[in-house]
């Protein structure tokens, strides 16, 4: 079983790191793919890959959000796309020196789902927000066609709406010129978008939103897409499986790879396939699309 979500230079992850690997490989466990999100995270990303070369791969990728979370949530809301093309410009520079070190581009995407709820924010500011997503999330796409490198993609919609599922899906087509290959990673949106995701020749990534009584709509994606396109992930510290989730005597909530497991095991009963048969073609799609 592999993670091909996490962040590992989050904590609780990060200072607990050797302990959270030992339990994975005690549940069978055998690769992670770390993402990172901002300027800040990519040494460290890079780092906690280096002491585990053949479990921890590394994603390197600006989160969607980064942008508006550097400039209007910090109390500038003058030039935000000037200010935000300078961040991006600054990424992409380490990103290129860095592709050496690393397996795959993420995470990335487009995210308008927060912007969606900052209801104070003017049409000017959410256009300048969404340009310079769009425009990060371009670039991304380019250096991992051009280095043959896989995707993490993240697509957030506000409730609602489709715009920002259909933007991630042009830009994929427009710039994977049928060669971008990766994963949707915690696809939560409409399910009428699955099939276009899959003629992409994307994967899908599952993560414990299917345990919680919350995630019907994503079993019933789970349910439609093909076992060839399953790619299991934590999206660790986030997203604890509801077994942890519901236990009273854990104050510290999170989610770590170990926890595919559990993941897998409900995925299984949604398929209805046993839990080892489901666990053999996620692998396979995961060593495809992730491993060099
Ligand atoms: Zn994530």
């Amino acid at each position: 079983m592999h993670d091909a979500h996490i962040h590992l230079a989050m904590e609780p992850l990060k200072s607990n790191l050797a302990k959270i690997i030992d339990t994975f490989l005690e549940k069978g466990g055998k690769y992670i793919l770390t993402q990172s999100t901002d300027l800040e995270d990519i040494d460290t990303s890079l780092e906690i890959g280096e002491p585990y070369p053949n479990i921890v791969g590394v994603a390197l990728g600006l989160h969607p959000t980064f942008f508006e979370e550097n400039t209007i949530e910090k109390g500038n809301s003058n030039n935000v796309y000037e200010e935000s093309k300078k961040l991006l410009n600054k990424f992409v520079s380490i990103l290129e020196t860095n592709l050496p070190r690393i397996t795959a581009i993420g995470e990335t995407g487009l995210d308008y789902y927060q912007i969606g709820l900052q209801k104070d924010l003017s049409p000017k500011l959410k256009g300048e927000i969404k340009d310079i997503q769009k425009e990060s999330f371009r670039r991304h796409v380019q250096i991992a066609v051009e280095n043959n490198l896989p995707l993490s993609i993240h697509a957030r919609d506000i409730n609602g709406s489709n715009e920002c599922v259909e933007d991630v899906i042009r830009i994929v087509a427009e710039e994977g010129k049928c060669l971008a290959r990766g994963c949707f990673h915690s696809y939560t949106g409409d399910i009428k978008y699955l099939q276009p995701i899959l003629d992409l020749g994307f994967c899908v990534g599952f993560n414990a939103i299917i345990t919680y009584k919350s995630g019907e709509d994503v079993r019933v994606i789970l349910k439609k897409t093909p076992l060839d396109r399953i790619i299991f992930e934590t999206d660790g510290p986030f997203l604890p499986p509801q077994s942890i989730r519901k236990n009273k005597k854990i104050k510290n909530k999170f989610a770590q790879p170990g926890d595919i497991k559990e993941i897998i095991e409900v995925a299984a009963e949604v398929k209805n396939i046993s839990p080892e048969e489901l666990e053999k073609e996620a692998d396979k799609n995961y060593e495809r699309v992730f491993l060099k």
